[in-house]
């Protein structure tokens, strides 16, 4: 079976938690400074802290860009519930909002009418690699003072207009999970310009203090250790070209799947491809899931991200009216697009979906 992602994890990444492990010192330290200077590159130089999860990252950025218990921020429903659990975890309020079918993003339009005089943040989640409408998001954000942050979770390396993942929020979120596009094992990265978003990020991480002993506010152990930084700091020379690999396998789908909608490239964005997510066009989520059991038949692992929109999760158990996510939700299929696959693996991936497709 083709997998559906497949972490690549090489001698060199073996090699460097030997050499963390030699030391006898394995807490964050130098590895993690060195990993956040590293990261900083891909994201124009702004300030990096690292964590132990993406969530994390999430979590403490709310914190740091001084969100209050009862703030509402606007998330997409259609994404991983870490989105708007990371709000709720920082005492705010998530309030879901609609995408537009075309990009899996949330929808600019749809977002300005969930405005009110809570509103003190908008979140949107370049989901799958595909950066959201952030020139229309900031121009929002700016006419109605609102904080922009961003989940960049599934986004290293995206761009828009030039501007990378990263480089547009208060603060942005980044992910290491094994099956994001770069791991450290788990991990996160908050990412910032504002010097006091980042001081207080430091502190929330490590106890309320970024001196031993001398804690000036209440904070978490959220650290990343210098093992996990370890194996970041080593994928962080391989995510560029990794990511131009996923470009590549994506063009070759785009060019040979027949009879689905392939992902769209907003002109000026650069997709990270995350997932390369087609979508059955009409289908109901049973005929849908039929359809995934006939490719993984054909050999090709494949997945729905996400089967159920985050406020009809048990955890928020919204009723909510999102049309436009209630019909990706049963259409969206996502299949092999990581840099480990063969062209052997691609053609196969093309015939298995096809056939499966034509069938259907
Ligand atoms: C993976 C992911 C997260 C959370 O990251 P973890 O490292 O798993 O905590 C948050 N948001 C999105 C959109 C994600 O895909």
């Amino acid at each position: 079976m083709i997998p559906a992602a497949r972490p690549i994890i090489g001698d060199e990444e073996r090699e460097a938690v030997d050499r963390v492990l030699r030391t006898g010192m394995m807490a964050q330290g130098p590895e993690v400074k060195a990993f956040e200077e590293e990261f900083s590159a891909f994201v124009g130089g702004r300030h990096c802290i690292a964590v132990n999860s993406g969530t994390s990252a999430l979590h403490l950025g709310f914190l740091a860009a001084g969100l209050k218990a009862g703030d509402e921020v606007i998330v997409p429903s259609f994404s991983f519930a870490a989105t708007a659990n990371s709000v709720a975890l920082a005492g705010g309020v998530p309030v879901f909002a609609d995408i537009d079918p075309k990009t899996f993003n949330m929808d600019p339009a749809h977002v300005e009418t969930l405005i009110t005089e809570k509103t003190k943040g908008i979140m949107p989640v370049h989901l799958y690699g595909h950066m959201a409408d952030m020139d229309v998001f900031e121009a929002i954000g700016k006419k109605h003072g609102i904080t922009i942050y961003e989940d960049s979770a599934q986004a290293h390396l995206a761009s828009l207009n030039g501007r990378r993942s990263g480089e547009w929020g208060k603060v942005a979120s980044f992910s290491f999970y094994p099956t994001k596009n770069m791991t450290s094992g788990e991990g996160g990265m908050i990412v910032t310009d504002d010097d006091h978003v980042d001081h207080l990020a430091r502190m929330l991480r490590n106890q309320g203090g970024v001196i031993r002993y001398q804690n000036e506010i209440v904070g978490f152990n959220n650290r990343m250790t210098d093992i996990h930084a370890a194996i970041g700091r080593v994928q962080v020379t391989k995510v560029e070209a990794w990511t131009q690999k996923r470009r590549e396998n994506a063009a070759y789908l785009d060019a040979n799947l027949k009879g689905v909608i392939t992902p769209y490239v907003r002109p000026g964005s650069e997709h990270s491809y995350h997932q390369y997510t087609i979508r059955i066009p009409g289908a109901t989520g049973a005929s849908r899931d039929a359809m995934i059991a006939a490719i993984k038949e054909g050999g090709v692992g494949c997945d729905v991200y996400y089967p159920t929109p985050i406020h009809r999760l048990p955890s928020f158990n919204q009723k909510l009216d999102l049309p436009m996510t209630e019909m990706v939700v049963q259409e969206v299929i996502s299949i092999p697009v990581h840099p480990s696959l063969t062209q052997a693996e691609l053609e196969q991936v093309v015939s298995v979906v096809n056939d499966v497709v034509a069938k259907a």
